[in-house]
């Protein structure tokens, strides 16, 4: 005998076919409250809970298909199992139509229905499994969707933090250098060697925090949503040739030549003139940082569909290819003695891709260590819109 905790309301008006029915299905182990007249089951259903029910069509006070259209109205998941003379096979067909799970042909084999009867609440218990874990799923998406709004939330506060913090740490920050550079010129009187070192320490200290609150200042105005880009036709060339001449002093002091290579007829370029000068300038000040004395930078452009695809070359130190995606992070560093003494805010990078990805291009970069490294970026051109051409990655 399987014991189980499944209660079956059995309805059946002669005599000996439900004393029958009970004992097969008692000895298999379910709990059965067997009953003779309709209304009786009717009531029972109504105050009793139940898995299954085992019911006669015809019955001489109410019908089985009352019994049936009350069970599945009060428990839609209890299995009611008709049963039918030959005289009424076609009300069972239609009595399953309405949800009954089965119905037997009188007489009832009796292995049949405990086999129909354990099959049907499997099913039951495998449906009430199904339902218990998909709310539990609704239940873990609605979480995650509310963890991921007040992240969002959280993220755009701290984004707009950071703006005005860095807006309004710049104006002190200015009055320090400013007047660092006035002492310095003498304006407000002579000054000695010691003191001149000193104001040296507190201009290149500004200087230093005035570059990282510019790039918070940049990156938190971007990620915030505060930036509208500016767009107009641009030449590429312009910009780059403009570039060249800020990079010079740089270059210069470390002796390294910058070629550029720009693809003949290159349309120009639908962008954020002042953006892109950024895009451009904190890639070559990498290049040039992380690239030893006499080495050569290169600039390349060529077209991609109605894309222009970038490349930034140097023949510098390279990038280990586990920090290859990790250096795009705000306030990532590669820790080498190279970057410590080089300086800078980790953010750069973090900057350029938020521009790029703005102007709807990406960014990426080929590297191999102790070799160089070539950044490339998609911008768009000014012709008519074309699928991205994406990009091949190594
Ligand atoms: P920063 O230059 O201020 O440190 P970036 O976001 O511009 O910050 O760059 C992050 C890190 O990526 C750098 O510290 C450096 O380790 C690495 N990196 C960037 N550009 C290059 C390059 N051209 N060659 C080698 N390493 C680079």
């Amino acid at each position: 005998m399987m014991p189980t905790e499944a209660t079956i309301i059995v309805v059946e008006d002669e005599a000996g076919a439900l004393v029958t029915l009970c004992g097969i299905l008692e000895d298999a182990g379910y709990r059965v409250i067997g009953l003779k007249k309709g209304a009786d089951a009717l009531e029972v259903i109504r105050r009793s809970p139940f898995n299954a029910v085992i019911t006669d069509i015809r019955l001489p006070d109410v019908g089985g298909m009352e019994v049936l259209e009350l069970a599945k109205e009060i428990n839609p998941d209890a299995a009611v199992i008709m049963i039918t003379g030959y005289a009424s096979v076609e009300t069972a067909v239609e009595a399953v139509n309405q949800g009954a799970y089965a119905y037997f042909v009188k007489p009832v084999n009796p292995d049949e229905m405990k086999t129909t009867i354990a099959n049907a609440l499997k099913q039951q218990r495998l449906l009430l499994e199904n339902k218990r874990l998909v709310d539990s799923l609704q239940r873990s998406n609605k979480l995650l969707y509310e963890a991921n709004e007040e992240l969002r939330r959280a993220t755009q506060a701290k984004s707009e933090f950071l703006a005005n913090m860095s807006h309004e740490l710049r104006t002190p920050l200015n009055v320090v250098i400013g007047f660092s550079e006035l002492m310095l010129d003498g304006v407000p009187g002579e000054i000695n060697k010691e003191q001149r070192q000193c104001l040296d320490d507190i201009m290149s200290s500004g200087k230093h925090l005035l570059d990282l609150i510019n790039d918070v200042l940049d990156l938190s105005k971007i990620e915030s949503g505060k930036v509208e880009l500016k767009l107009t036709n641009i030449a590429l060339s312009d910009v780059v040739e403009l570039l060249r001449s800020t990079m010079t002093p740089m270059t210069a002091q470390k002796k390294q030549s910058l070629i550029v290579d720009v693809e003949d007829g290159l349309p120009p370029l639908h962008a954020d003139e002042a953006k892109v000068r950024q895009v451009f300038f904190n890639l070559l000040s990498n290049a040039t940082k992380f690239t030893p004395d006499g080495g050569t930078l290169k600039v390349e452009a060529v077209r991609k569909g109605n894309w222009c695809q970038v490349s930034v070359i140097d023949n510098g130190i390279g990038i280990k290819q586990e920090e290859r995606e990790r250096i795009f992070e705000a306030f990532y560093r590669v820790d080498t003695p190279l970057t410590k003494e080089r300086g800078g805010t980790g953010l750069g990078l973090a900057v350029v891709r938020q521009i790029i990805e703005k102007h709807g291009g990406q960014i990426w970069v080929e590297t191999e260590y102790g070799k160089g490294s070539r950044f490339m970026f998609t911008l768009p051109l000014a012709t008519a819109g074309e699928p991205h051409p994406g990009r091949d990655r190594h």
